[in-house]
């Protein structure tokens, strides 16, 4: 382990895509011909560790059928839809505040500082009453920033300091852009 100095936080980036699950026939006509129509590259926020920040780069892609001309998306069986977050945070935060009886705040905090989520308190506070307990917790937190510790030490633009991937290369020629 090379570890050089405390600030020093690994970036796990999982790169996940729907042309892993290539759609084999066109959901207006079944036409067999699909290929690639555009793309976008999304960054979800996964759990991590202390010094581990893990995030998903996700490729999201728009099919075109040759025949008819469609385009389409598929979902994608891991990736949430429309959430910058993977349900494992989600899950363990309302497991935190639901069944252990911790605080939004302090959950909030420990995600941010111990789990390198970048999350504000607002946001954990939708999940835990999206979670079935709506109406049972006190609104008091959801106009409060982000806490103001989290380090910074990643960014969402693709400039990670350093990275790993699951898979292994992958390789597809795509432009790195956002
Ligand atoms: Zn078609």
């Amino acid at each position: 382990m090379d570890h050089k100095n405390q600030d020093d936080v690994q970036v796990e980036i999982r790169e996940y895509s729907d042309e892993d699950f290539y759609p084999e026939n066109c959901p207006s006509c079944g036409g067999q011909e699909i290929k690639r129509h555009t793309y976008k590259i999304r960054t979800i926020q996964d759990l991590g560790a202390p010094k581990i920040c893990r995030r998903i780069r996700y490729e999201k892609i728009t099919f075109k059928c040759k025949e008819c001309k469609t385009t389409f998306g598929i979902v994608h069986p891991l990736i949430p839809f429309g959430r910058s977050y993977m349900p494992s945070i989600i899950d363990y935060a309302v497991s935190r505040v639901l069944k252990k009886g911790d605080s939004i705040r302090r959950v909030t905090s420990d995600l941010n500082e111990l789990h390198l989520v970048e999350v504000s308190i607002g946001t954990v506070e939708e999940w835990i009453n999206e979670a079935g307990e709506k109406g049972k917790l006190k609104s008091d937190f959801s106009n409060e920033p982000p806490p103001e510790k989290f380090s910074g030490h990643i960014s969402l633009d693709g400039t990670f300091k350093s990275a790993t991937t699951k898979k292994n290369s992958r390789k597809t020629g795509k432009p790195r852009q956002k």
